[in-house]
């Protein structure tokens, strides 16, 4: 058997990420606040612990995926800093501010623990099928040592840089993300105003200068590309909740450093009535529905 494996929040993507590494022949100490969210790792193999103290107990590597920065920085101020065994690499692959990041990194240092941050993208699909891509922020000794856990998981593994550099590429990836799907719900609505056809500008745009993946891969309007949201009345994939959550951390950071997003700040407007509007859960594709009622 590997060595242990701590796993803390096992939700939508903390459960199938958790189950890979069990299904890879280690051996998973896990933990969630909610019941039947630990009913669930069981069912998969997980060794479900009492609490998160206990979960992180003889564990060499722990990895934590929560809902936002406050309930990593509470988790890691909450005493498992303080049960691991020192040197225990702890791992955030939570998606959460920048400066919430560091500070939890901080935080592991001072207790003679490593600590990188983690984030992912790819989704639900991606965890469960071990296809995610894994952006890394930290000393570099720590990512070679993280690697060959982190590749059971995901099939791109890339080391941005030193604390917090993994979450500054996951908000800068979904910022361009969020503006672009805005862009080509624009394109769409106004080849429809024009008589364009969907497909001729889909043919055209998926191979020309306008190819992007919100085009090729989440294409907001039926038929081009059938495996789309679209294709399946704009459930998720990924929900417009998920999508305003990742422009708001972009702002935030925005805001901290100075930097000039003015798509990035629009793109978080546009999404933030959307889902005030009720439709959190609806793909982020569907806004192509807001821009054609505008
Ligand atoms: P989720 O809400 O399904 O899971 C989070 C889990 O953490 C829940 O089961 C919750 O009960 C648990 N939790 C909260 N506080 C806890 C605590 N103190 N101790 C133990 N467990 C606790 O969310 P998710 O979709 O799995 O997302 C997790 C993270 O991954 C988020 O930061 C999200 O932004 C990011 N992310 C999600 C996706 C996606 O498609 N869902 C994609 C990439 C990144």
């Amino acid at each position: 058997m590997s060595e242990a494996i701590g796993f803390i929040g096992l939700g939508n993507m903390g459960l199938p990420m958790a189950s890979n590494l069990v299904k890879a022949g280690h051996k998973v100490q896990g933990y969630d606040v909610v019941p039947a969210a630990r009913e669930a790792a069981a069912k998969a193999g997980i060794t479900v612990m009492a609490s998160a103290a206990e979960a992180v107990k003889g564990a060499g590597i722990v990895i934590t995926m929560l809902p936002n920065g406050k309930l990593v920085l509470e988790l890691y101020q909450t005493g498992i800093l303080q049960a691991a065994h020192p040197g225990t690499l702890f791992m955030d692959s939570s998606t959460i501010d920048i400066e919430s990041a560091r500070q939890a990194n901080a935080l592991a240092i001072a207790a003679g623990m490593k600590q990188l941050d983690a984030p992912v993208s790819g989704g639900v699909g991606g965890a469960a099928a071990g296809t995610l891509t894994f952006m890394a922020g930290g000393e570099e000794s720590d990512f070679a040592r993280a690697k060959p856990v982190l590749e059971l998981m995901g099939k791109k593994i890339v080391h941005c840089g030193g604390s917090g550099a993994g979450q500054a590429a996951k908000i800068c990836n979904n910022m361009i993300l969020g503006i672009s799907m805005i862009a080509v719900g624009e394109a769409f609505v106004l080849a429809e105003k024009t008589g364009l056809s969907h497909q001729a500008l889909y043919d055209v745009a998926s191979t020309a200068s306008g190819q992007c993946w919100s085009l090729t891969s989440y294409c907001p309007v039926p038929g081009p590309v059938p495996g789309s949201p679209a294709n399946n009345g704009y459930k998720p994939g990924f929900a417009a909740a998920l999508m305003l959550k990742d422009l708001l951390l972009s702002q935030e950071a925005a805001a901290a450093t100075g930097a000039a997003t003015a798509l990035g700040k629009h793109a978080t407007e546009i999404y933030k009535n959307f889902v005030e509007s009720g439709q959190g859960g609806v793909d982020f594709s569907g806004i192509i529905n807001t821009i054609r009622g505008y």
